[in-house]
This record gives C-alpha cells, sequence and structure tokens, in this order.
C-alpha cells in the first residue's frame, strides 16, 4: 500500500510528499502513543479523499493523482481508464501544479495560520482578496474562489438579518470578467457561500461582504441545504454554546460542465478545515493538543445526511488541492496534526 507511492515520479509532486514523509516517521516514534495510533493507519491515507465515495476524472487536479488512484485498485472501480491503456484520465494536467512564489505580507487575523496556495496580486487565477470580514483566493479562469479563511467568534455574530445582496465583486483587476447572479441563473446550482451569510452578522457591511460573488461557488442544493449547512451549524454551536474561536478554511476543486456562458466552472469537491481555539487563534497557540475537524465531501446530489462521513485528514486534503494548509504552523506540530484522521462525533 505505502510501496505504491514510491513508484510516482517524486520530482513532480509538490511540498506536500515532504509533509506525509515525515508525519510517517513521526508515527513510527510515536507509536506506543495509544491516542495517534489508530488514526493514522486509515487504509486510504495516502489517497485523495474522492476515493471513500467514487472518484471520477474531474475530481483530480492532476493526471499524477488520478494514477495514484487507478495503481491502488483492483479492476478499475473509479472508472479512471475508459480505453483500459494502464493510464488514468489522459486530458489532464500532468502533475499537481507547483505553488506560486509569490509571498504577499499581511496582518490580517484571516491569515494568521498561512496562505495555502500562496495568492496574492500578480496571478489572476490565484488572486489574493483581503478583507475586514475574510481573506480568500479567487481563480478567474474558473470564475469562483481556491479558497477562503475567516475568523469565528462572538464578536463577528448579532442580529443584522441576511442582506441577500448578490452582487459583482468590484475588487478585480480592471478589465477582467466580473461573475454576477445572473450566471447561476437556471443551472441547477445554489449560489453557495463559502464564508457563510450567518457567520457575519455583526453589521450590514460584514453581512454585505458575503454576498459578494467571488464568495460563491456553484453547489448542489442537497449539499448546500444538507450536510455542509449542519456543518456550519455545527461549528456557529461551538461559538454559541462553548464560546469558542474558530479558524475557518474552506475551499473547491475539481470540475464540473462550466455553467454562466462557461465563465463558472463548477467544483466537484468542497472542503473545510476547523481549528478550535478558547481564544483569538494565533500560530503560537496550536499545539499537539489543538483540536480540529477536516471535512472533504463532493458537490454533487446524493449525499450522506452526516457531515461526520466527510471527515479526512489534512494531509489528504493536501494531496487533493496542491495547497500547503496551517504552513505558518511549526513544522513538527503541523505534520503531526495534518496527519490525524478527522473524528469529530
Ligand atoms: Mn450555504
Ligand atoms: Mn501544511
Amino acid at each position: 500500500m505505502g510501496g505504491t507511492l514510491q513508484h510516482q515520479n517524486l520530482a513532480h509532486w509538490p511540498r506536500w510528499i515532504n509533509h506525509s514523509a515525515r508525519a510517517a516517521s513521526l508515527f513510527l516514534t510515536l507509536t506506543s502513543c495509544n491516542n495517534l495510533t489508530s488514526d493514522l493507519v486509515a487504509p486510504n491515507a495516502h489517497l485523495p479523499p474522492c476515493v471513500e465515495q467514487n472518484c471520477d476524472c474531474g475530481d483530480f487536479v492532476s493526471q499524477d493523482l488520478a494514477q495514484l488512484v487507478l495503481d491502488d485498485f483492483q479492476g478499475d472501480p473509479h472508472n479512471l481508464d475508459g480505453d483500459q491503456n494502464g493510464r488514468a484520465c489522459e486530458r489532464l494536467p500532468q502533475s499537481t501544479p507547483e505553488l506560486d512564489w509569490e509571498t504577499y505580507f499581511s496582518n490580517n487575523p484571516h491569515l494568521a495560520l498561512g496562505n495555502p496556495s500562496h495568492a496574492g496580486q500578480e496571478n489572476i487565477d490565484n488572486y489574493l482578496i483581503d478583507r475586514e470580514q475574510y481573506v480568500l483566493a479567487y481563480s478567474q479562469s474558473r470564475g469562483v474562489l481556491r479558497w477562503a479563511s475567516w475568523v469565528l467568534s462572538r464578536d463577528w455574530v448579532g442580529d443584522t438579518d441576511r442582506q441577500n445582496n448578490f452582487r459583482p465583486d468590484g475588487i478585480l483587476p480592471r478589465g477582467t470578467y466580473q461573475v454576477t447572479p445572473g450566471d447561476y441563473t437556471n443551472s441547477g446550482y445554489d449560489r453557495g457561500h463559502m464564508v457563510p451569510s450567518a457567520d457575519r452578522t455583526a453589521s450590514k457591511q460584514d453581512n454585505s461582504a458575503t454576498f459578494l460573488m467571488t464568495n460563491i461557488f456553484p453547489q448542489t442544493a442537497e449539499n448546500n441545504r444538507g450536510p455542509w449547512r449542519e456543518f456550519e451549524n455545527y461549528c456557529r454551536d461551538l461559538i454559541y454554546q462553548q464560546d469558542k474561536t474558530l479558524y475557518i478554511i474552506g475551499g473547491v476543486y475539481g470540475q464540473k460542465l462550466p455553467i454562466g456562458k462557461d465563465k463558472v466552472i463548477p467544483p466537484s469537491r468542497i472542503w473545510k478545515v476547523v481549528v478550535i481555539f478558547d481564544q483569538s487563534p494565533t500560530v503560537e497557540d496550536v499545539s499537539y493538543s489543538t483540536q480540529m475537524v477536516a471535512l472533504d465531501m463532493p458537490n454533487s446530489d446524493r449525499l450522506d445526511e452526516k457531515w461526520q462521513s466527510y471527515q479526512t485528514s489534512i494531509d489528504r486534503i493536501e494531496l487533493a488541492t496542491g495547497y500547503d494548509l496551517l504552513s505558518e504552523v511549526d513544522e513538527t506540530i503541523q505534520a503531526e496534526l495534518e496527519s490525524r484522521h478527522s473524528n469529530a462525533p
């Protein structure tokens, strides 16, 4: 099982491979530590999360990743090799894209744990939007965000009504296409929020910021009104009932058939990582005992109602997306936390 990885061309793999290797060696030195062992040996821990449901070629960012899955299962149960030549999803880019080199400096608390895709102001496909209410990385060629991150605490919630003012985000550079609410009309998808409206209710201005179209992605109704919403409610319960502060990173990857005159590409997978704090999050507060939840689920119309069934590890989200999550966290702690399989009850 672990041997499959060694047959891949390692030169093409980005930094997460090193993370996984570190996590594996850490595992070997910690096997006597009861609370860590069971979660690290999940049978598919080295594969992208889609194998827990049913992968198709649209779920992968590279041929290398599809090949990893094809090689791991007898008889191609995910139908990745239609022409049966032993090569999976041959139309995908060969390898997971390297992260941009750009380093974007910001004191924004919504970016405190890192910039997962190294987004900045140079690449319009990895364009950082830095707001008081949240931070997100936008992809112009997809017409949707890559990821967003935001702090959720009692400071951010109040009694402001849902503003419902979906509108183009004027912040994108002049001359670039601005997605409009009309691009979703008759598409069959909901206008799904990444940063939820109900996470920003302290003021009209804060709530309105969540209705900018850069924070919206085509989401199936079954997902938006099902386990995804249940998990959003679970997160708010943590702040209302236990006075926690959350650092949330949510994102999308993969592709389905385009909508809105081909300007918007619906993602096939949606993920979220929530790091749970007792007070305002700082990287120094992240330790081996930090609690978190990691989910990766299909953007499909057939879903398990329980969000708990979509739990995974951060390592597997990094594998599937090519991003580096929690990059500001101490490397040893980061590697250990990322290798854990999320298992919130
Ligand atoms: Mn929603
Ligand atoms: Mn990481």
